[in-house]
């Protein structure tokens, strides 16, 4: 399955809205109308398909590319629904049709809904675009929005029939993703998909030059997972409030889960300074499709700094015989702050073409394309890229990769971020 088949079905289905709609629309109906309700009615798929990707659906992680993605699309589908919305308002009719009793209630309560699920929705996404929000701040409001999903529902089912006829094809096909939609949004903000999680506890917490590597024992079942992937944290203790998302840096044949954790904000600090053995955490996941085993035998890692995580699951779980070319290039900014250098050398030493790259920007070693390519010291077109790590030096390597013409499906990436 290729990485656009999830956005290749989201437009499938606002076109067979548009052709249900546009197809059997009413012959009274003005152009304008048409228009207006075409695109209300794709803002409000794009708003349900937002609102069903926040569940997380896991089976869909191929379609998208890994969960990392799928939130990008989420957000995308979040910002063009709401610059539909206000199209649809400024260009829906403000008259009544002829032939129509213009009476006080012909456009209520569905005007007063739909004006107030907008101004709402305008509000939750400056809101949501505003980065400065620390993420436990900006985690309630942004649950808001299913909120204004029910307003729009509600403006959407007491529309006049004379603008909107909702039994009609298209009617029906909206009236089937607000079921979607609301069912979603009971799902996220009851916690439904708590009930896969798995329970550890916590065997250690260990302090590193700015990281903290939390190790845990499984409770019940264990996690199963390939390196590379993603699991929700959540701590059972005061204050520990919403599950993050963090890279298992150990090897899936471990029999302990661990996580190496850069302290960034008031959670992470707390990890630091609060965790103690025997606290228990659920584990939900695993996510993400950062693999690889699915590509080519030549390869180059890059990590930077805590971006390193996904890399140190591969490489403890690495086999014997692995005869893969493959390089790591460890972005720091001082050798100190490489985590876990000394095993990754070890490791790498003892594979047969693996070699290790330290890159100290301290020592004016930056990580460049440049700088990597005089470090392979052959064509860089035949290798597959792995990045993981800070985004403006990433987004930095990606454009310089694809200027040395590398073709855009050889370079994989890791978001830690979802915002
Ligand atoms: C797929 C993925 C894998 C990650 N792997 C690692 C890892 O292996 N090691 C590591 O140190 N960090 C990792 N991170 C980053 C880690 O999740 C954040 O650093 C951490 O959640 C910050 O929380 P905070 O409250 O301390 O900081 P804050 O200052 O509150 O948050 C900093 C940023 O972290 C993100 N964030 C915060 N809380 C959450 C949350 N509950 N859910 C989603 N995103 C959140 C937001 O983008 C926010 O802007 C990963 C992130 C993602 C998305």
């Amino acid at each position: 399955m290729t990485k656009r088949a999830g956005i290749f079905g989201i437009v499938s289905i606002l076109g067979l809205f548009a052709l249900l709609h546009i197809g059997f629309a009413n012959d009274e109906i003005s152009p304008r109308a048409l228009g207006a309700t075409l695109v209300g009615g794709i803002a409000f798929l794009l708003m349900a398909t937002s609102i069903f990707l926040a569940t997380r659906p896991s089976v869909l992680e191929d379609a998208f590319g890994g969960l990392d993605r799928m939130y990008q699309v989420h957000k995308t589908c979040g910002v063009i629904a709401t610059i539909l919305v206000l199209v649809h308002f400024f260009a829906s009719p403000k008259e009544i049709p002829e032939g129509i009793v213009a009476t006080a209630d012909v456009t209520f309560p569905s005007s007063p809904l739909g004006m107030a699920g907008m101004i709402l929705l305008v509000v939750l996404v400056i809101v949501t675009l505003n980065r400065k929000i620390a993420y436990h701040r900006w985690r309630m409001p942004h649950k808001l929005m299913g909120v204004v999903f029910v307003l729009i529902v509600a403006h959407f089912m007491t529309a006049p029939e004379f603008f909107f006829d909702r039994f009609g094809p298209s009617g029906l096909l909206l009236i089937l993703a607000g079921i979607v939609g609301i069912l979603s949004y009971g799902y996220s903000m009851f916690g439904m998909n708590r009930a896969s999680a798995k329970t550890y506890v916590i065997d250690a917490v260990n302090k590193m030059e700015r990281a903290t590597e939390v190790v845990l024992s499984p409770i019940g079942d264990a996690l199963q997972f390939k390196p590379g992937q993603f699991a929700f944290v959540e701590v059972k203790g005061d204050g520990f409030s919403e599950p993050h998302p963090f890279t298992i840096s150990s090897a899936p044949d471990e029999d302990k889960l661990r996580f190496t954790i850069k302290v960034l904000g008031d959670w992470t600090r707390k990890v630091r300074e609060e965790l103690t053995p025997g606290l228990e955490v659920d584990v939900r996941g695993p996510y993400g499709r950062f693999d690889t085993s699915h590509a080519d035998n030549k390869q180059v890692w890059i990590a930077g700094g805590i971006g390193v995580t996904p890399f140190l699951s591969t490489i403890r779980g690495l086999k014997d015989g692995d005869d893969r070319e493959i390089y790591l290039v460890y972005a720091v900014r001082e050798g100190a702050e490489a985590l876990f250098f000394d095993e990754l050398r070890e490791k790498l030493t003892m594979m047969p073409n693996m070699k290790l790259i330290l890159l100290e920007s301290n020592n004016g070693e930056f990580c460049k394309v440049e700088k990597i390519k005089e470090k392979l010291g052959t064509s860089m077109t035949s290798f597959d890229y792995f990045l993981c790590g800070p985004r403006v030096m990433t987004s930095s390597i990606i454009k310089d990769l694809k200027s040395e013409g590398v073709a855009a499906n050889k370079i994989h990436t890791e978001a830690f971020e979802f915002r």
